[in-house]
C-alpha cells in the first residue's frame, strides 16, 4: 500500500500536485487544510474554533487537528493508500501521524518535499487569493503562514530525513514538470 506525505511552504503546489498524485496512483487526497474549511462551511462545532486559527496564519492545535483527521481516516476503507496534503504540521503530528499508521498496519512510503523560492510563494498566493475567496490568501496573512511553516513545521523534515522517508524536490517549473519529478520519487519507492 502507498502512503504519501506531500510537504511544503504554504503556495508550493501541495494541492495541485496532491490531486494529481491521487489520481495516478489511486490514492485518497486528504488534505486537512480542506478538511478544516468543510468544517468552518457546514458550521460545525470544530468549525468555530479553527476559524480563528486560519484567519490570523496560525496553526489549528495538535488535538484538534489530529480528532478530525483520524475520524476522516478511520471512514475509508481498509487498504485505501492515502496522501495527506498539508500534515503533519509540526513534529509532535508527526509523531500522530506514525502512530495512526501503526494502529492501522500502515507505512508511510514517502514525503516528498516542495521547494520554491520565497518571492515565488508569496506572488503564487496573492494570486490564487484574487479568486480562491481564502481569507487567509494576502500578503499579510502569508508573511505569517511562512513564519510558522518555518517555525513549527520544517522542523518536521528531520523526522522524516531520519526515518529515511525524505525527498526534497524542484518546485518550479510548470505544473506538468513538477508532477514528473514527484512521479519518479514516488516510483522509486512503490
Ligand atoms: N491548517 C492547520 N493544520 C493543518 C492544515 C491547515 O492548522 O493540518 C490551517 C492553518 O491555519 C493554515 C490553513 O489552515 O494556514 C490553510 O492550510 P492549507 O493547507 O489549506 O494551506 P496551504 O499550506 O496549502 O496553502
Ligand atoms: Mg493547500
Amino acid at each position: 500500500m502507498l502512503n504519501v506525505i506531500i510537504f511544503g511552504p504554504p503556495g508550493s503546489g501541495k494541492g495541485t500536485q496532491g490531486v494529481k498524485i491521487a489520481e495516478k496512483y489511486g490514492l485518497a487526497h486528504v488534505s486537512t487544510g480542506d478538511l478544516l474549511r468543510k468544517e468552518i462551511e457546514t458550521n460545525t462545532h470544530f468549525g468555530t474554533i479553527v476559524k480563528g486559527y486560519i484567519d490570523k496564519g496560525e496553526l489549528v492545535p495538535d488535538a484538534t487537528i489530529i480528532e478530525i483527521l483520524d475520524s476522516y481516516v478511520d471512514k475509508l476503507p481498509v487498504g485505501q493508500g492515502i496522501i495527506f496534503d498539508g500534515f503533519p504540521r509540526t513534529v509532535e503530528q508527526a509523531q500522530s501521524l506514525m502512530n495512526m499508521m501503526a494502529e492501522h498496519n500502515a507505512q508511510i512510503s514517502i514525503l516528498v518535499d516542495l521547494e520554491v523560492e520565497r518571492q515565488e510563494l508569496i506572488d503564487r498566493i496573492v494570486l490564487r487569493g484574487k479568486t480562491s475567496g481564502r481569507s487567509d490568501d494576502n500578503a499579510e496573512t502569508v508573511e505569517k503562514r511562512l513564519a510558522v511553516y518555518d517555525e513549527k513545521t520544517k522542523p518536521a523534515v528531520d523526522f522524516f530525513d531520519n526515518l529515511k522517508l525524505y525527498k526534497k524536490i524542484d518546485g518550479n517549473g510548470t505544473i506538468d514538470e513538477i508532477f514528473g519529478r514527484l512521479c519518479d520519487a514516488i516510483d522509486a519507492v512503490k
